[in-house]
């Protein structure tokens, strides 16, 4: 019965699928194609990544009641939502461009939706709520493509948004998934398993997504996966540099990604005031909690020796730091 369910819910997604594009072609989706191709999102970018859009004045709700779906499959699958006081159902997705969201095995698992406005109070994306088939901690958008060519460079490129990909897809960096501003799981570990090869964290410059970048590497490493993180120095995403025409910036940084230990001590101590006891001790904490995290010998072994030549502290004073932090005196 409870496969039942979840298969009823995949047909539903798929039912929504079809008609988010079929509404991207009508007279009520100008405003959304004009936001796409404003976006530099073309149509064949639309036709590969199966972009759609639910108008207002088109119901999907009200269309899949016209096909005999029952109300409480529509809102179990996220794609409507009863009110009990006007006893009437309403549409989630209303108004907002729909980017469909499948696993690793291509299944349609869920969507997110977003907005056209700049200016707005509703939220910017909307996606999918927790249903049988959708939890938000398993998301690795553009997986299914991805890996195809992963298995070939041997590396994986993990970005913020899905955006992102679709601006490097179209640009021939074929490899990237997007984790869609969740942080990376045992879920994604496992995924990564079967390329063989480097995972490149490649999240957001700003400091979000520097920590994303951070607790990604810990996950990875202490999972024994190969990871390097790829430094964009600037406040934009990958998106917005293509956008700048800064592609050529951009496979720089990838192919000069840092391990990532390199990583966070060069984000890091360029903040440090090196005369402060408080600012050396504040740095020293952040990476040793890192390193010890990571549970990798070599990794530590190295960490002293780099610690040593950066802050002039001695090996010893290094160490004793460390044993500080597992005793949780610091
Ligand atoms: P855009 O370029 O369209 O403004 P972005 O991808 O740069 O979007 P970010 O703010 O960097 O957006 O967020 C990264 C990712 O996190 C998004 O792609 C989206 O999947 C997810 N995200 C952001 N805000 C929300 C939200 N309010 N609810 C759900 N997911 C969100
Ligand atoms: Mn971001
Ligand atoms: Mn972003
Ligand atoms: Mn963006």
């Amino acid at each position: 019965l409870k496969q039942n369910h979840e298969a009823i819910i995949f047909k539903l997604n798929e039912e929504a699928i079809a008609f988010f594009k079929l509404n991207l072609r009508s007279n009520e989706a100008k405003t959304a194609v004009k936001y796409l191709h404003s976006r530099d999102i073309t149509n064949d970018d639309i036709q590969f990544f199966e972009i759609g859009y639910l108008p207002k004045t088109n119901s999907l709700v009200d269309h899949l009641i016209s096909k005999g779906y029952n109300i409480s499959d529509i809102v179990d699958a996220g794609l409507g939502t009863y009110n009990e006081e006007r006893q009437k159902m309403y549409d989630i997705f209303a108004d907002r461009i729909l980017f469909p969201i499948r696993n690793e095995n291509k299944e349609l698992i869920g969507f997110s939706g977003r907005i056209m406005e700049s200016d707005s109070d509703r939220p910017k994306y909307l996606n999918t709520k927790e249903t049988k088939i959708f939890s938000k901690r398993k998301i690795a958008y553009n997986f299914s493509e991805a890996i195809k060519t992963a298995r070939i460079k041997k590396e994986l490129i993990v970005l913020e948004g899905y955006m992102d990909v679709i601006s490097l897809h179209k640009n021939g960096i074929d490899n990237t998934i997007a984790l869609m501003g969740t942080a990376l799981s045992q879920y994604h570990v496992n995924l990564f398993k079967s390329i063989k090869g480097t995972v490149k964290m490649f999240l957001d410059g700003d400091e979000p997504g520097i920590k994303g970048n951070i607790e990604a590497s810990q996950t990875l490493i202490s999972n024994n996966q190969k990871v390097m993180v790829v430094n964009n120095p600037t406040n934009n995403d990958p998106d917005e540099l293509i956008k700048q025409g800064r592609k050529a910036e951009i496979e720089k940084m990838i192919n000069e990604a840092l391990n990532p230990l390199q990583y966070i001590i060069s984000k890091r101590w360029p903040k440090v005031n090196s005369n402060d006891f408080n600012s050396v001790e504040e740095f020293m904490k952040e990476i040793c909690s890192f390193v010890l995290k990571c549970n990798n010998n070599i990794l530590y072994e190295t960490s002293i020796d780099e610690l040593e030549k950066i802050t002039g502290l001695s090996k010893e004073a290094i160490i004793n730091f460390y044993k500080k932090i597992l005793k949780h005196q610091i």
